[in-house]
């Protein structure tokens, strides 16, 4: 298990102080692929950096099997950490080969003293790690005569060379192409579940985290925001920066009618009705809240079909095949919102609509 603590890092820059982390805290259980999810600027890379004993943090510990790696009184060095990285170039060894770049792993941790962990022969082992991410017979190749998705994964097969416990991959696939990118990211992870390795990877693209993760951890400006399961953090986001950097939110206004009490549910108006709203924090009786709501928990019917929810006109449709999004003004209101349909089922421009919550809709107050 990997566990950071109270980890601050501010860096001194020309224009003044940068705290690039704050107080982060993250726990990471063996075996487990977390995805520490930010925009650019966030913090990941100098969280990453620390964990791997690159830069040492102002204040913060970090432990890593019950070992301290960086600590108050303690610091290992990088090579002793038993810690992988693949960096956000990717960068190889351009005049190495490929088998050259690999065994180039191994070398780094025998020098550390501790290359022990495989009896075969470092060739040997080599042909083992090509064989592993798809690429053997490929040892003699040079880096420029390799795919961007090959020369990844010779970047993944130099990092998993020492067997380490832990792999650190910063944006790993941010390089490729949006096709190829879908491809490699299911290979990784389809190969790194079967190493059983533990795995912290850093990106900006929500749907990289979401697809990948087994745990997500929300950073923005040096900070942890939240961290849980993909469809709990989509689903019941902390806040509504959070909310759309996850996905598309649609928003509503609304009053609170009955407050919480403890029961940690309220009764809230808004345009489409009087809605129970469940697992709440305390919250009283008040005039503006605001809900959160996924477009896919939005349904259309037909006017005058009778049950809750309210009718309004749809302007801009968008098709995309397996789905579709439209956008509906309802009546009375300047509230427009985005709902999401199957492809088939997609409204026209102009259209006179019903729209209502989906029985299985989770709503947020926030
Ligand atoms: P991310 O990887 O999420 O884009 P970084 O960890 O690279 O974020 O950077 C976090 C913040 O720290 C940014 O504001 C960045 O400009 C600043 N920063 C990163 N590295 C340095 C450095 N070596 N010197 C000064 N500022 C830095
Ligand atoms: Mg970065």
């Amino acid at each position: 298990m990997l566990r950071v603590e109270n980890l601050s890092k501010r860096y001194v820059t020309a224009g003044g102080p940068v705290d690039a982390l704050r107080e982060v805290d993250l726990v990471v259980e063996s075996g487990s692929f977390t995805v520490v999810l930010g925009a650019s600027g966030s913090g990941k890379t100098t969280l990453l950096r620390v964990i791997a004993g690159f830069e040492v943090p102002d204040s913060g510990v970090v432990t890593l099997d019950d070992k301290v790696l960086t600590g108050p009184s303690t610091f290992i060095a990088p090579e002793h950490r038993n810690v992988g990285i693949v960096a956000q170039d990717g960068a190889l060894f351009p005049h190495l080969n490929v088998h050259d770049n690999i065994a180039y792993g191994l070398r780094a941790k025998r020098t550390g003293g501790r290359w022990r962990r495989h009896s075969t022969q470092p060739d040997q082992r080599v042909e083992e790690l090509l064989a592993l991410v798809g690429l053997e017979g490929y040892g003699n190749r040079s880096p420029n005569e390799l795919s961007g998705g090959q020369q990844q994964r010779v970047a993944l097969a130099r990092a998993l060379a020492p067997g380490p416990g832990l792999l650190l991959m910063d944006e790993p696939f941010s390089a490729l192409d949006a096709g190829l990118r879908v491809s490699v990211r299911e290979e990784v992870r389809d190969l790194l579940a079967g190493l059983n390795t533990t795995v912290v990877l850093v990106t900006h693209d929500q749907n990289e985290a979401l697809s990948m993760a087994d745990h997500v951890v929300i950073m923005r400006d040096g900070q942890v925001i939240q961290a849980g399961r993909p469809d709990e953090l989509y689903h019941r986001p902390a806040d509504l920066s959070t909310a759309e950097f996850l996905g598309t939110a649609v928003v509503l206004p609304a009053k609170v009618l009955v407050g919480s009490g403890a029961s940690g549910s309220v009764e809230v108006e808004c345009a489409l009705g009087a809605i129970i709203v469940t697992d709440v924090q305390e919250v009283g009786v008040r005039e503006s809240a605001r809900l959160m709501i996924r477009p896919e928990h939005l349904m259309v019917s037909p006017v005058g079909s009778s049950g809750e929810g309210a009718e309004g006109t749809v302007g801009a449709v968008n098709y995309y095949g397996h789905d579709g999004t439209a956008r509906v003004e309802l009546d009375g209101s300047q509230q427009e919102m985005t709902i999401r349909v199957k492809g088939s089922e997609l409204p026209k421009p102009g259209e006179r609509v019903r729209v209502s919550l989906s029985p299985d809709a989770d709503v947020r107050l926030m």
